[in-house]
């Protein structure tokens, strides 16, 4: 049987009383109850449906299938007929005025920019529309809030009527209607004339504000985020407790944040920069401690270090440095950490020597893999050998390549 719908009659009534209809589970074994009557709104056209209590059993979802509505409760129901129903009304109330809200915005963005909405999204916290447009800019966006308020202002009514198929022709709607019987128009007179089935305030001024917060580029449409009535006042709270957080953090009014935020990012990228050269000051004054502390071996010196866990990175420009401030040299590293020894070697121009070939020789005695040129080449492999075992390897390879 079809529920009859008393939120269509008086959208501001909280509690009432109906009888129970049908007690039954659906697919998903959800318990659910139909009555003879109900104000709880089913989810439908954008607007979420309500939620409340029936005889103090939390009803915590509600579907409209064929007509009738299902309550879905927490817990079987233990009554048998007449029951007591409350719907939970700041829920119900901000939807209704997020709501009506859409239809404001809507109206303008249609009416004086030419941009039709093509879907409108009721969310948790925030609500977003739809719009057909390439571009809205934040001129535009600044305009339709701000013609929205003064309509919220001006406190018009909101209407609904119910009308059939043939007199629908008397009305000039926003969209098609997509149902061709009791068909029910929501009326802001001069505004909006649109075919909806949700529940709203009786006038404008019980959206209290319109606040559009961001815009979104979509494939073809732009989406229009918004929230209408208390949401205003969580967003204004919600930005103002990070503003708050951001001004103590920085230490500066709310009007210098984006200067000081970019302050402290410039410095952060200055600082990078000179730690950057310092690293470059620190490697080269370490290049000339090993060039110093090197081994001339017949008629090479042999530059030798055993690092831990350095990056492959540093080796790398340790030797290139090396070869570039000295002669005859031929450049040894090695590195260990927890799983792996890493190595890089190099020379200096007047060395005949192929590092390619030196790396080639000593990487299967560490199962390893890389590879060079004849100036510089690299490579790793697992730690079967210590760091001073594969040292000496590399030793006696560079003597052997004589
Ligand atoms: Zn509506």
């Amino acid at each position: 049987m079809t529920t009859k719908k008393l939120y269509y009659k008086d959208q501001y009534n909280r509690s009432f009383t109906a009888n129970v209809v049908k007690v039954s589970k659906d697919e998903k074994e959800r318990d659910y109850v139909v009555l003879d009557q109900t104000h709880f709104y089913p989810t439908g056209g954008g607007q979420p449906h309500d939620t409340g209590t029936l005889q103090d059993v939390r009803v915590y979802d509600v579907e409209e299938v064929d007509g009738e509505i299902r309550h879905f409760i927490e817990k079987p129901l233990i009554v048998h007929n007449e029951l007591v129903g409350k719907i939970d009304w700041n829920r119900r109330f901000d939807h209704m005025q997020q709501h009506a809200g859409q239809h404001i915005l809507s109206a303008i963005l249609e009416d004086d920019h030419g941009y039709p909405t093509v879907s409108f999204h009721l969310g948790k916290t925030i609500c977003s529309i739809d719009i057909k447009a390439h571009d809205l800019s934040d001129e535009e966006a600044r305009q339709v809030e701000e013609k929205a308020n003064q309509l919220i202002l001006e406190n018009h009514p909101i209407e609904t009527k119910w009308v059939t198929d043939e007199e629908l022709s008397n009305f000039t709607l926003r969209k098609a209607v997509s149902v061709t019987d009791n068909i029910r128009l929501v009326i802001i007179p001069t505004i909006d004339y649109n075919g909806c089935g949700g529940t709203h305030p009786q006038s404008t001024g019980e959206i209290s504000s319109i606040k559009v917060l961001h815009l979104e580029k979509q494939k073809k449409n732009i989406r229009v985020y918004f929230v209408c009535g208390n949401r205003v006042l969580n967003q204004l709270h919600e930005k103002h407790h990070v503003i708050q957080g951001l001004t103590s953090q920085l230490s500066a009014p709310q009007e210098k944040l984006v200067e000081a935020t970019e302050q402290v990012l410039q410095q952060n990228k200055n600082q990078e920069k000179r730690i950057d050269q310092l690293k470059t000051q620190l490697l080269k004054s370490e290049a000339k401690t090993l060039i110093d502390e090197a081994k001339w071996v017949h008629n090479r010196k042999i530059v030798k270090a055993i690092f831990q866990n350095r990056s492959m990175k540093e080796m790398q420009q340790l030797a290139k440095l090396i070869p570039m401030k000295t002669s005859q040299v031929v450049v040894l590293l090695v590195s260990e950490n927890d799983t792996k020894l890493q190595l890089v070697c190099s020379r200096s121009d007047d060395v005949v020597i192929s590092m390619n070939k030196l790396v080639k020789q000593v990487l299967p005695v560490i199962d390893g893999k890389g590879g060079g040129n004849d100036s510089v080449a690299q490579g790793g492999g697992d730690r079967s050998l210590s760091a001073e075992q594969f040292m000496e390897e590399l030793g006696n390879a560079v003597n052997k390549l004589k």
